[in-house]
């Protein structure tokens, strides 16, 4: 039986971009993860947490949910959602071990559940390029649900949260504030298609990969592939 390794439900999404790259896949999960030179700016898990929070507050406060929410029908509750040492599943034919840590839970009147995830971005009506791998990491989400308490998973939702900062806001002095200003967000929700039987199929595709004696070839024509063997040259000097 292979090693048993740890995919995050985001990573293994990432196999679904359209530039998904074998090898950097193999080299970043053979360093658990943990690639050099990697800087992501905290506000927009700040945001991502912030829009969080006011839902269950509104849900403490008033009993049901903000009124921008109302397209995922009968919402009758929110459940807080568990920290990933506790929503994971362990798949026995890829030794896969899939973890994950939804944004959001919310039960239904009928007691199933809908998971939603929070995204700070501009919301378009062209497809989000980083959709697929949004789609992956939700049904990813309900795989783990319905082993973990959350059975039945019936719905998934990307919440987008957008900065509203066109001319008429920058123009109103509502807006501005004695210590700052304010910054209005209007919300966009996504629902996500359910289909978590594909996801034990992308574990063993990972699996494949990650089996492999060396890491397999990167795409064809990346500046990033050539900058690294630069960097490797250099650092090797
Ligand atoms: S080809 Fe590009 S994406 Fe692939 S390993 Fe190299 S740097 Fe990463």
């Amino acid at each position: 039986m292979s090693v048993p390794i740890r995919i995050p439900a985001k990573t293994l999404g990432s196999m679904a971009l359209r530039d998904f790259c074998p090898r950097c896949f193999w080299i970043r999960m053979h360093v658990q993860d943990k690639l050099p030179y990697q800087i992501f700016p905290g506000i927009f898990s700040s945001i991502d947490s912030y829009g969080k929070r006011l839902v269950e507050g509104w849900f403490d406060r008033h009993g049901s949910p903000p009124s921008w929410l109302s397209s995922l029908g009968d919402i009758k509750a929110y459940r807080p959602p568990p920290h990933f040492s506790k929503f994971n599943v362990f798949d026995q034919d890829s030794s896969v071990r899939l973890t994950g840590a939804p944004d959001g839970i919310l039960v239904r009147g009928d007691n199933s559940h809908v998971i939603v995830d929070y995204k700070t971005a501009k919301y378009t009506e062209t497809q989000d390029e980083l959709f697929p791998m949004y789609e992956v990491q939700l049904n990813a989400y309900a795989y783990i649900g319905n082993t973990c308490g959350l059975r039945p998973v019936t719905g998934l939702a990307l919440v987008y949260t957008e900065p509203v900062t066109d001319s008429s806001s920058c123009c109103d002095d509502a807006n501005m504030t004695k210590d700052g200003f304010n910054l209005r967000f209007s919300i966009s929700v996504l629902p996500v298609a359910l289909k978590p039987e594909a996801i034990p199929r992308m574990m063993r595709n990972a699996r494949e990969i990650l089996d492999l004696n060396g890491p397999p070839n990167g795409l064809k024509g990346c500046e990033n592939c050539a900058r690294l063997r630069q960097l490797i040259t250099i650092a090797s000097r």
